[in-house]
């Protein structure tokens, strides 16, 4: 198959180094037919792709990448659009603006019970009119001496894994498919290997997602081996669901992987195109 749409694209809207301008030059210069850009819990990015594509031979697909609730692995969920869903980034801002809210008190909690006399509005004196978050934290660590740089302070207190790190709280998939239906969207599960699920677990998984609305099943990823992109292709036909593929190129935080790596053919995204009219014409119905 030839890989001629690249459909997990991310930019400096999330964690991605190039701003959707560059990435959509990038993909022309790949020769690529079309893209998505799918950010971190934001279409931020995706105006200024559109925008750089409007004159181009290239089409841009708008999207995201929720991330979902789930153990013990990770689950992050891409949504595909007809155009930028009204609202919708209203919604996924609030949702990341409310978790953060909640997160903090909860480290600063932590922090206390290990000892460490450290209150929020310190943290918020240091933040400032920025959005208040873990670096602010440690900040205030340093300034009293808890630690002696910011490093230590993540890798001894707040990165994942350690004594005061606490999860973002995140969408149920459920909830994620929902709410990237109810704007048009179609919902597919990214990079499945992920979940950390044994193949017949993930079997039955999928199975329930799809009786919710799961539309498609990222199949083409750089880090698929031969044996996960046929399991995957098999869950896909099981249920009907659409394969997609794409590179998750983020530019130089992951070196290795250039747009285009991985990606489907103009066949496969045309099922997305009918899911979108078949999704048009229930809302309109
Ligand atoms: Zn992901
Ligand atoms: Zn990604």
């Amino acid at each position: 198959m030839s890989i001629e749409a690249d459909l997990h694209i991310h930019t400096r809207a999330s964690d991605g180094d190039l701003s959707p301008s560059d990435v959509v030059s990038r993909a022309i210069s790949k020769g690529l037919k079309a893209i998505a850009i799918t950010d971190h819990d934001t279409m931020s990015g995706v105006k200024e792709a559109l925008k750089a594509a409007q004159h181009a031979r290239i089409k841009v697909i708008p999207g995201v990448e929720i991330s979902v609730e789930f153990e013990p692995g990770e689950f992050h969920m891409l949504g595909y659009f007809p155009f930028i869903p009204d609202g919708m980034e209203d919604i996924l801002e609030k949702g990341q603006q409310e978790s953060r809210a909640r997160r903090n008190p909860k480290i600063i909690d932590r922090l206390n019970n290990l000892g460490m006399d450290i209150t929020m509005e310190e943290v918020k004196e240091v933040a400032g009119s920025a959005q208040l978050g873990r670096p602010h934290i440690a900040q205030v660590l340093l300034s009293k001496g808890y630690v002696r740089s910011m490093r230590e302070a993540f890798d001894r207190f707040l990165a994942k894994g350690r004594p005061a790190y606490v999860n973002r709280e995140k969408l149920p998939p459920a909830r994620a498919i929902e709410l990237i239906t109810s704007h048009g969207g179609i919902a597919v599960l990214a990079h499945p290997f992920t979940l950390e699920l044994d193949d017949s677990d993930l079997r039955d998984y999928v199975k329930g997602l799809s009786k919710k609305g799961l539309k498609g099943i990222e199949t083409y990823y750089p880090e698929h081996t031969k044996g996960q992109v046929e399991l995957y292709r098999n869950i896909a036909r099981e249920n009907g669901l659409v394969t997609t593929g794409g590179s998750d190129f983020h530019g130089k935080s992951k070196n290795q992987i250039s747009i285009g790596d991985a990606g489907i053919s103009m066949n496969i995204l045309e099922q997305i195109f009918n899911l979108w009219e078949i999704a048009a014409a229930e809302v309109s119905s």
